[in-house]
């Protein structure tokens, strides 16, 4: 028979979590709490919507994505030519990996991680180091910085992490840069930059500081913009030569002319979004404090969601949640099985979330 290459066949498969219309037949239910992959509840700017009006779908989309390129160069004040987009940010990070990697290379990432920080180095043939967070779910910097010493060859850091939730501290980010060598691409996924407390460095920036180093800054239209079902992100990279061969490795027209127009759009009404991410915020605060309440264990967030221990096997929970309309990701990675991810909704799903979850773990 026909066989995939090695790495491919040895492969997890992405869990992308269940639909809301898988939900629906499980639980015999209209009205989804869809909890799982941290949408924005509040949708998109209305902005988008009246953008999409002038889509032309007879034309090919611009391969270049020139007007959105322009419209974050001008807001981020980097060069078009070192920024990059993606079909979602999990492009990108499958473009850094055909253009970087070869087969037995070292990637670093830390655990618990974004499956795809593992997944895409996996396909391109490199080993996977992961560093485990502390039992705070703080990043462990020493052993970082020890395993930078190494030189892998790309560094996968998602900050805010997901799934754990906290960000890096200025001095922590700055210890791990200075540890960073010359032969090692470092890369920052923040794709929840948005909706970080004030007083966190803004990774962009830091790194800008940094000319002797190459890096990739990764952010998403998919989380604070509201625009995860249309597929756009961002990369920021420290040169052009790196910009270009992420750019070679992708397909020719990666992103459709709807989400051009709605990703300008997004980006341009500014207000809309921090209104919803101060929403999102408070919501988090509030969902946190009534889980403690439940007597759950609730890692302190950064972003849209929480990582709770549920202190038994989160699956089956997570089981009996879909069974109620509601889905939220139970984590699969060894060590963390007692966690649920659970992405902040709006007010009315996150209290039906937590009665649920009360009475799945008995407590109701
Ligand atoms: N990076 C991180 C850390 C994420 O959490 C996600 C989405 N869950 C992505 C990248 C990918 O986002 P998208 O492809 O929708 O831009």
């Amino acid at each position: 028979a026909l066989s995939p290459r090695q790495e491919v066949t040895a492969l997890p498969i992405y869990n992308a979590g269940i639909s809301a219309s898988t939900a629906q037949q499980v639980s015999g239910r209209q009205d989804i709490a869809a909890l799982a992959s941290n949408e924005n509840p509040y949708g998109a700017s209305p902005a988008v919507a009246t953008a999409l009006r002038s889509l032309v779908p007879s034309r090919y989309s611009d391969s270049a994505s020139g007007a959105l390129r322009q419209a974050l160069s001008d807001k981020l004040g980097t060069a078009t030519d070192r920024i990059v987009c993606g079909n979602g940010s999990e492009e990108l990070i499958a473009a850094l990996c055909r253009a970087y990697l070869q087969k037995d290379d070292t990637v670093l990432t830390i655990s618990p991680c974004f499956g795809l920080h593992e997944i895409e180095p996996m396909a391109a043939g490199a080993h996977v180091i992961k560093v485990p967070m502390t039992t705070a779910f703080d990043y462990d910097v020493d052993a970082l910085v020890r395993e930078l010493a190494r030189r892998p060859k790309i560094v996968f850091i998602s900050s805010p992490s997901n799934p754990a939730g906290k960000a890096l501290s200025l001095p922590e980010l700055n210890r791990l840069l200075d540890a960073v060598q010359p032969a090692t691409l470092f890369v920052l996924d923040e794709a929840y930059f948005e909706l970080i407390d004030p007083g966190y460095p803004d990774g962009l920036k830091v790194l800008t500081q940094r000319l002797a180093l190459s890096w990739v800054v990764l952010r998403t239209f998919s989380k604070a913009y509201g625009l995860a079902g249309l597929r756009v992100g961002y990369g920021i990279s420290s040169d052009d030569s790196i910009a270009q061969a992420m750019r070679a490795c992708l397909t020719t027209f990666n992103i459709n002319a709807a989400a051009q127009l709605a990703a300008v759009a997004a980006l341009q009404d500014d207000g809309w979004t921090r209104e919803a991410s101060a929403k999102i915020r408070r919501d988090r605060a509030i969902l946190a404090d009534r889980l403690r309440e439940l007597g759950v264990r609730v890692v302190p967030s950064q972003t849209n969601f929480l990582f709770i221990d549920v202190a038994t096997e989160a699956a089956p929970v997570a089981s009996a949640l879909l069974q109620k309309g509601i889905i939220v990701k139970p984590w699969t990675e060894a060590s963390y099985t007692n966690f649920l991810r659970v992405s902040i909704g709006t007010a009315g799903d996150n209290e039906r979330f937590v009665w649920e979850l009360g009475r799945a773990l008995g407590m109701a």
